[in-house]
């Protein structure tokens, strides 16, 4: 179980001199979906980067359950996370190792239901050698939506508590409406989810958007209560 708490969350990078997060706080009740929206430069990859710790508060903190999520082992924090990245590193190696990279342990039956989960027998439905076969071609050899779907069913296998979408990073292609609907149907039971996009449209399915510019919370709210705001 994982209830999100960001609270007062601020971060400096030390070469520069605004916050890159100025007091950030919102809350995601376990299971919920929580849109998180805003234009470059927003916040929107420094946050990210602080939910995965690749870097630690300058001030505030980030809560699962009520601790401090800087408390937990790393190895544990990382254990209860999905991330979805487009730019995430894929290995010249098959797309079944690819979703199955650093899970020694899953079985060719779990790895296949996880890439049906994300929908990458859509771009491979028509492959003449069929479905089996396709899953042992090239994963760096990828496009970008189809390397989100990859990433997706990387995601899925690790059964989150917290599963976050992250078009922040993502250069190439937006993340697609209909690949966050499909992760959040395909997520596991009680997972909560994140999704981070520049544009709010994206993410009309969450229960929640959180709209950021400048390192802060400039609204939030259903996808309705803002639309009738604008
Ligand atoms: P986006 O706006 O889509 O997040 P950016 O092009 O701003 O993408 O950032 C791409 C990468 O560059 C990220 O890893 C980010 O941490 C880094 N970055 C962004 N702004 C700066 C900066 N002012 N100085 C150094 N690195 C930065
Ligand atoms: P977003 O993901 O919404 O585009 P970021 O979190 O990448 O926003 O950036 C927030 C602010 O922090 C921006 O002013 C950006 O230039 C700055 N920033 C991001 N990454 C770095 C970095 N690695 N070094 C210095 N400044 C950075």
């Amino acid at each position: 179980e994982t209830d999100i708490e960001v609270e007062g969350l601020t971060f400096q990078y030390d070469s520069e001199e605004d916050v890159a997060l100025d007091e950030v706080s919102f809350s995601i009740a376990l299971g919920e979906i929580t849109g998180v929206a805003g234009p470059s430069g927003a916040g929107k990859s420094t946050l990210v980067d602080l939910l995965c710790r690749i870097r630690t508060p300058s001030g505030g903190a980030i809560k699962a359950n009520g601790y401090d999520i800087g408390n937990f082992a790393l190895t544990d924090w990382r254990a209860k996370l999905g991330v979805v990245i487009q730019d995430i590193h894929l290995f010249r190696a098959s797309i079944r190792d690819n979703i199955a990279y650093g899970l020694p342990d899953v079985s060719p039956a779990e790895i296949e239901e996880a890439a049906r989960a994300a929908s990458i027998h859509e771009f491979i439905v028509n492959h003449p050698e069929g479905y089996d076969r396709v899953l042992t071609e090239n994963g760096a050899d990828l496009s970008g939506g189809q390397r989100q779907r990859l990433a997706l069913a990387r995601a899925l296998l690790r059964k989150p508590k917290l599963l976050i979408l992250d078009e922040a990073t993502s250069a190439l292609d937006p993340l697609a409406e209909t690949l966050v609907k499909e992760a959040i149907a395909a997520r596991p039971e009680g997972c909560t989810v994140l999704v981070i996009a520049h544009r709010a449209t994206t993410i009309k399915v969450a229960d929640t958007i959180i709209v950021m510019e400048g390192g802060r919370v400039v609204q939030s709210g259903t996808w309705d209560s803002l639309v009738n705001d604008l």
